[in-house]
């Protein structure tokens, strides 16, 4: 379970706080308005940015320190690929740093590159890869992570509507898979029916906690409805 103790962010005029749990292995959709807090709120839990108050808790336990000791893989709205880097590449990375991998270990990179249908294209460069196959090059590399906590901000925002939806639905197959815990950040609410199990809306400084998908979506409290534009 991840847990969120009466935590209190400030950046300048701009204040969050968060006192909730997600148990392990939910699929949660972070919906909000833009500049409420979302990416805040996933920096705060990655270990990325500091807290004024409070504690994050991991199996009861206070998350370590420093970010790369988390037991958590990020993917950002940029998809955080190295541009001079190959797509095989950018996947070893997240099992080694150093990029010296053994034989076994080069074929778990080109086994995480299958199962997002990238197999053949492990030597192009980002820049020789669609919008749909870099967001995938970023998913194998969380796949070979293989942390329990998944963190995803808005990693479809540049996808057509036909990819997202397709990438949403590979994202869940994964985290199914791997029973990931998975906080995702959408701007669009179809993709939180898609793929969460619980919401936790970002608004006027606070994150709520989590309330059933269907639920939320059945009767939006007023901040969720702005949002939905209803
Ligand atoms: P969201 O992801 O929901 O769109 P953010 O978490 O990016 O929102 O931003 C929340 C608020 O924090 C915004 O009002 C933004 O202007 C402010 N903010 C973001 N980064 C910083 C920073 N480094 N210093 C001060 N304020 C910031
Ligand atoms: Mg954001």
């Amino acid at each position: 379970m991840l847990t969120l103790e009466d935590l209190h962010i400030v950046m300048d005029d701009f204040t969050l706080d968060a006192d909730l749990s997600v148990e392990t292995g939910a699929c949660v959709a972070v919906l909000g308005p833009s500049g409420a807090g979302k990416s805040t709120l996933l920096m705060a839990i990655a270990g990325f940015l500091p807290l004024t108050s409070g504690r994050i808790l991991w199996g009861g336990a206070p998350m370590p320190d420093t970010p790369a000791k988390r037991p958590i893989s990020m993917v950002f709205q940029d998809n955080n690929l190295f541009p001079h880097m190959t797509a095989f590449d950018n996947v070893a990375l997240g099992l080694r740093p150093s990029l010296r991998l053994t034989g076994p270990e080069r074929g778990q990179v080109e086994n995480a590159l299958a199962r997002v249908g990238l197999t053949g294209l492990g030597d192009r460069k980002p820049g020789q890869l669609s919008g749909g196959q870099a967001a995938r090059v970023a998913l194998a590399r969380v796949l070979l992570r293989n942390r329990p906590l998944l963190l995803l901000d808005e990693p479809f925002g540049a996808l057509g509507p036909a990819l997202r939806t397709e990438m949403v639905a590979l994202v869940k197959d994964l985290v199914t898979e791997t029973g990931a815990t998975l906080l995702m950040v959408s701007h669009e609410p179809e993709d939180a029916r898609e793929i969460a199990d619980q919401v936790i809306l970002v608004a006027e400084g606070t994150a709520h906690a989590p309330v059933p998908t269907a639920k939320i979506f059945a009767d939006p409290p007023a901040a969720l409805r702005e949002y939905l534009g209803k």
